[in-house]
């Protein structure tokens, strides 16, 4: 019977050391509630460590993005903007609200939304008197949107920026953290980010009035009085006091794990640079990407494609996926508008078809990388 090693995961949870411990003091002190110290303490640390005034820990990214939109103040039949080439989870509260999600393509220079897309999507929104009540600039793989470029196009229009920084947590863009520069910023802990509470996010702003009636919001609009009075609507959102010992633990090594991740990336960049028509995903010089995931791009002259080299590494118990599908492609999003970067370029459906994303996981062994790295060769010299 073989046995085969078991599966490398593309983004797999990676604990420090610490987070047993905190975890230890919670059960310690009975605090196995949705509130408790060390939710606050993550709170504390989380704003602490990105220079923010203020940040709550919540259940998800995804509810950090709802409460963002509803801050905007976007209600039914509002539109919000929000770049096509992304997870999911940034454009599905857009429709919790009822409003009408339109998607910009992304700059090539970036892979995140694009300005050039943006301010003519804005001027013809303009025109029709439709002008959204939200931009969601997403910073896709670590790496930050030009956000100076975005910001400038939505103050034409005074239109508020919310930043999904999902996946960028510990980027930078010209000095500052990623995830601070629009008037909300969500962070994401699933699973499958740099560091993970198994499933959390947090929402930061420097509007702490705002931050305070997202609080409300996110325990179930409680008035504060002593018996249940409630006269808005709310929502069961707070990260557990337990998930937020794990947080803790997690911050702890964050910069650890982004040093990690981007030796991940050097290392397959060194071994796969020389390959004709293959490129890694551009870092652009505004700043420092994480690198959270490494991606490449095979030319389209190429006679391999990223199915190829994605089921090669599978037949090796090893996942790698192609790049997020492009949300106006999605079933569920069909009839939305879109507008591509430029007329003769449509960037999130062409990196679709090229890229793909390798296993790039902080703890990935290097005897390990070096089998991805044999196994993509072999397929790249066959095609
Ligand atoms: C993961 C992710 C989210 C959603 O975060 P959850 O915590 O999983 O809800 C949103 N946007 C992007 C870009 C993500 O990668």
């Amino acid at each position: 019977m073989s046995t085969q090693p078991p599966r490398i995961y593309l983004s797999p949870p990676h604990l420090g050391g610490q987070e047993r411990q905190f975890v230890e003091e919670a059960f310690q002190s009975n605090w196995i509630a949705p509130c408790g110290p060390n939710q606050e303490a993550f709170e504390a640390e989380m704003a602490a460590y990105v220079g923010a005034p203020g940040a709550l820990a919540l259940s998800s990214g995804t509810a950090a993005i709802h409460l963002a939109l509803r801050l905007c103040g976007v209600e039914p039949g509002d539109t919000v903007f929000c770049p096509s080439l992304t997870f999911i989870g940034s454009a599905t509260p857009i429709q919790f609200l009822g409003a009408d999600p339109v998607f910009i393509d992304s700059d090539p220079a970036t892979w995140n939304l694009s300005p050039q897309a943006l301010e003519r999507a804005l001027k013809e929104a303009g025109q029709q008197g439709r002008v959204p009540k939200a931009v969601i600039a997403v910073n896709l793989y670590g790496q930050n949107a030009d956000m100076d470029a975005i910001q400038k196009a939505c103050d034409k229009y005074r239109v508020l920026v919310i930043e999904d920084a999902a996946e960028s947590l510990g980027a930078t863009y010209r000095g500052k953290a990623s995830g601070t520069l629009g008037k909300f910023g969500i962070y994401s802990f699933n699973g499958n980010k740099i560091i993970t509470t198994s499933g959390g996010g947090m929402l930061v702003s420097k509007d702490t009035a705002a931050l305070d009636k997202a609080r409300y919001w996110a325990t179930q609009a409680r008035d504060p009085v002593l018996h249940y009075e409630h006269s808005e609507l709310g929502y069961n959102y707070r990260m557990s006091n337990v998930l937020a010992a794990i947080g803790r633990g997690q911050l702890k090594v964050l910069d650890e794990r982004i040093a990690q991740r981007r030796a991940v990336f050097d290392r397959y960049r060194t071994a796969l640079e020389s390959f004709e028509g293959i490129e890694f995903m551009p870092e652009a010089g505004f700043g420092t990407s994480t690198r959270w995931l490494t991606v490449l791009t095979l030319d389209r002259g190429l006679s391999v494609k990223p199915h190829d080299i994605i089921a090669a590494l599978d037949r090796e118990n090893i996942e790698a996926r192609p790049v997020w599908k492009p949300l106006h492609l999605q079933p569920l999003f069909k009839g939305c508008t879109y507008h591509t970067h430029a007329d003769d370029c449509n960037f999130s459906e062409n990196v679709f078809e090229r890229g793909f994303c390798l296993p790039s996981g902080s703890n990935l062994a290097p005897a390990d990388q070096d089998r991805i790295i044999d196994i993509v060769q072999s397929v790249l010299k066959r095609g």
